[in-house]
């Protein structure tokens, strides 16, 4: 691990201006330290967020809920009113990584964590994301777990955050402070595609601090839930998975919110798929015809195109149970 400086703060502005002057911001540390340890990472300066004051989960004004970002991924998975209102966050949480690590790790962490691409974490590999212009070892390497959307000549490498994907689904919005002050992003918008440029992960500037994640109001009662497929049924990230919620009136879906993760370069948030649901009357057909637009513009790879029939699977099965049909 090389040298590092660390220094902890406890109040907002004072993280701001200590990120603004290059410091790397550390909270439960569970990727970060991990990333340090095999020197894919060498921050100079660490500024531990912990003890700052974003530990709630609150209302909002319009009937959502925020989460602080320091708020720890077990915190939230408990929390009466999270489970209450987006169960869907909770069965993503609950299916993350280990007890030891939700214990640790933050909401605002976990939408911040680096990909799981084992290239990028091996420093004598190929890879854009960790020094650009390198190349990408994944591209002609083994890579089963790699993603089949979203991707680019320069990465291949799946977003590996399950709460992430229920974010998505239910379009929130990540609540950012930084040095001229405090802004909101969609979170479509907050977690970029490669493109040219892998090493640009998320829309955060300099010296910003994510302060909380909100998710807005939806028509009740929506039914929800996250299915999650992987090689063991533990500790282990998503080969796919699928969010969904659903809102049914009168025997219509007025609202359909899906997202699937394990396959994108970024959580993948599936309109076409919502759009063949709204207004319709649940049905195993429908469903099979839903799921079938999940994979709409998928570029599987060689050791990867196993993953576009999971991931139809994937999304059928969800919205089935989540439709009530099963
Ligand atoms: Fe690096 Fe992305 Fe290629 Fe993995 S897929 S080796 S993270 S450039």
């Amino acid at each position: 691990m090389h040298p590092f400086s660390y220094t902890r703060v406890s109040d907002t502005r004072e993280a701001v201006a200590a990120g603004r002057r290059g410091g790397r911001f550390i909270a439960g540390g569970t990727t970060l330290v991990d990333l340090m340890r095999e020197t894919v990472e060498q921050p100079e300066t660490l500024v531990d967020i912990s003890s700052l004051p974003l530990r709630e989960v609150t209302a909002t004004e319009r009937g959502g809920l925020r989460i602080g970002a320091l708020v720890t991924m077990a915190e939230a998975a408990a929390h009466r009113k999270v489970r209450t209102l987006y169960p869907l966050v909770c069965e993503a949480l609950e299916l993350s990584a280990s007890a030891q690590l939700r214990n640790m790790a933050t909401i605002g962490g976990n939408i911040m964590q680096r990909t799981r691409c084992t290239y990028f974490r091996d420093v004598r590999a190929d890879c854009n994301k960790r020094e650009p212009g390198s190349g990408c070892a994944a591209r002609e390497g083994f890579n089963r777990t790699h993603a089949i959307l979203g991707t680019s000549d320069s990465c291949v490498a799946t977003h590996a955050s399950d709460v992430a994907v229920a974010f998505a689904a239910l379009e929130a919005r990540v609540h950012m402070l930084g040095p001229d002050g405090e802004r909101t992003v969609a979170f479509a918008d907050f977690l970029l595609r490669p493109g040219s440029t892998p090493n640009r992960e998320q829309t955060v500037q300099p010296g910003e601090l994510i302060t909380a994640v909100e998710i807005p109001a939806f028509p009740r009662p929506l039914h929800s839930g996250y299915l999650k497929v992987r090689d063991r049924q533990s500790y282990e990230f998503a080969l796919t998975s699928a969010a969904v919620a659903l809102h049914v009136r009168g025997g219509v879906i007025r609202e359909a919110k899906v997202a699937a993760g394990g396959v994108g370069t970024v959580p993948w948030k599936l309109p076409a798929v919502e759009q063949h649901l709204i207004g319709e009357r649940p049905s195993e057909a429908l469903w099979a015809a839903a799921a079938a637009k999940a994979v709409d513009g998928a570029r599987p790879l060689s050791h990867n195109r196993f993953k576009v029939e999971l991931l139809k699977r994937t999304v059928e099965r969800q919205l089935r149970i989540v439709g009530g049909t099963k």
